[in-house]
């Protein structure tokens, strides 16, 4: 029988997931459908609570519902979900719910085997301070990475800092790369990194990112997460000489890692990813 998965999101319409699922499963032989589901803002536990009684298996998450998806899966998260406050994947079992997080792991896995990029020992400027930055923050430093965070409201990235501090102490799988907080754009003058990563949500409006102009150390990469267009920052990023990647191969990366805990099989991203680039 096939086994059925589904995205649930408000709006969803746009979401690639249906078709990343599908090629995922035609790859692997596995038997399943994947559908999207737009839940009504007030209704994401009722809509989760159905795909349960329908016999469905799992669901991925997105946005607006990451962080009641993290309680709704409050008595089994795994490790990475905890840590980052939020869940974008649901395994369905019998009696019980896992809530997980593949944000980070689906942008460390784009960065290092699609771009062939080292994290280890580089300067890495971390711009934003919401649901993605906190799932991406803990797997980069997990690579070696020095994290600088920067974000437009300073207290919400300076929680984030002092979060990644503690982590140090409780978590033996981070190198000691002391995490740094920026208090604003403004400080970032006079300083290089070797990857930026754009964790905002300033692409959706077209908003421009107050950067430095010297700001990208010579081979420098600049990550947007965001897909499907050229942000400002992207723009400005390709202007002064860094290598520029959008967050399409980190989507088909996290879908990849879903797919595994759900299926048990890993899929080959680089032919999904670039059937979506066409
Ligand atoms: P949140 O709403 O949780 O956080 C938004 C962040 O962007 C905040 O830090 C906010 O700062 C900042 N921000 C918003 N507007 C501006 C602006 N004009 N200038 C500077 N900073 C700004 O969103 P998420 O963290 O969930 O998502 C962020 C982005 O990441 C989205 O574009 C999303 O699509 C993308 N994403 C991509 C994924 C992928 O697989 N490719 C996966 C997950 C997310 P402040 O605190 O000051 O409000």
């Amino acid at each position: 029988m096939t086994d059925r998965y589904a995205v649930i999101g408000n709006p969803i319409s746009h979401s690639k997931s249906p078709q990343i699922h599908k090629l995922f499963a035609e790859q692997t032989g596995q038997d399943i459908s994947y559908e999207a589901i737009a839940a009504p803002l007030d209704g994401f536990a009722a809509t989760v609570e159905r795909l349960r009684k329908e016999g469905y298996k799992g669901c991925n998450v997105t946005v607006p519902f990451k962080f009641e998806a993290f309680k709704y899966a409050q008595l089994n998260l795994s490790d990475r979900a905890q840590v980052a406050k939020a869940v974008n994947t649901l395994k369905f079992n019998d009696e019980t719910v896992l809530g997980d997080n593949t944000d980070g792991a689906g942008l460390v896995a784009d960065i290092e085997r699609n771009f062939c990029f080292v994290l280890q020992g580089k300067r890495t400027l971390l711009m934003g301070a919401g649901g993605a930055a906190w799932g991406v923050a803990l797997p980069l430093m997990e690579k070696g990475t020095h994290i600088t965070i920067v974000n437009r409201t300073e207290d919400k990235a300076f929680e984030l800092a002092v979060f990644l501090q503690r982590s140090i102490f409780t978590n033996h799988t981070i190198q000691r790369n002391t995490p740094t907080f920026s208090k604003g754009y403004s400080e970032l003058a006079g300083k290089q990194f070797d990857l930026i990563i754009n964790a905002t949500s300033a692409g959706l409006t077209d908003s421009e990112i107050p950067l430095p102009s010297g700001i990208f150390a010579p081979g420098a990469l600049a990550y947007d997460m965001m897909y499907g267009r050229e942000t400002p920052f992207m723009k400005f990023a390709r202007e002064h000489g860094a290598q520029v990647a959008d967050g399409l191969g980190m989507l088909v990366e996290q879908a990849a890692e879903a797919f595994y805990i759900w299926r048990g099989v890993r899929p080959e991203t680089a032919p999904v990813i670039a059937a979506l680039r066409t």
